[in-house]
């Protein structure tokens, strides 16, 4: 299956230059959301991974079912505030401004092996913020899993050292 057909380009959002890559018309087609997450399943299947973690919101659609399909548990990375247990929390800049992520301070042991996944790599800082708070808690990353990537933005060279795999390269 050719998964770019399932994806639409949007112009010029959310400002103008970008082509924001829209996942939802891939999402609304049981069959073709379903081969993709078979599909990341299939890319990570020789690693020992005990739990995957994904940031809000589009890294929840992609990293729950990559969880269910593996048989493991989620954790969810979210915007300062959110969550309601105890967090611990890192800053990244944005082109405009900054944003804070956070995730449970109890949510991952110190040696469990974690998978981070999300719709799309960019330039890298949303999945190199929640390796950040991953690491604080003493998880283990085995590697990054993608729906997309923007190879043209080289997202994975603030990675290194991450094995980082994507269904669809733009
Ligand atoms: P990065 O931090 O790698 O620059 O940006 C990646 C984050 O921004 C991801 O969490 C992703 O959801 C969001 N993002 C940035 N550009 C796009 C896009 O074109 N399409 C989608 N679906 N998400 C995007």
């Amino acid at each position: 299956m050719d998964f770019k057909d399932y994806i639409r380009v949007i112009p010029d959002y959310p400002q103008p230059g970008i082509r924001f890559k829209d996942i939802t018309t891939l999402l609304k087609d049981g069959p073709a959301y379903k081969a993709a997450i078979d599909a990341m399943k299939e890319l990570v299947k020789d690693k020992e991974i005990d739990l995957i973690a994904g940031p809000e919101a589009r890294g929840f659609v992609i990293g729950a079912p990559l969880a269910l399909a593996l048989g493991i548990g989620f954790i969810p990375i979210r915007k300062s505030g959110k969550l309601p247990g105890e967090t611990v929390e890192a800053t990244y800049d944005l082109e405009y401004g900054n944003d804070r992520l956070a995730i449970h301070s109890d949510s991952i042991k110190p040696g469990q092996k974690v998978l981070i996944a999300d719709d799309l790599l960019a330039t890298g800082g949303t999945i190199a913020t929640s390796i950040d708070l991953i690491k604080q808690l003493g998880g283990d990353i085995v590697g990054a899993a993608f729906l997309i990537e923007l190879g043209y933005l080289s997202g994975r060279d603030k990675l290194s050292g991450i094995d980082v795999v994507s269904l669809v390269t733009y």
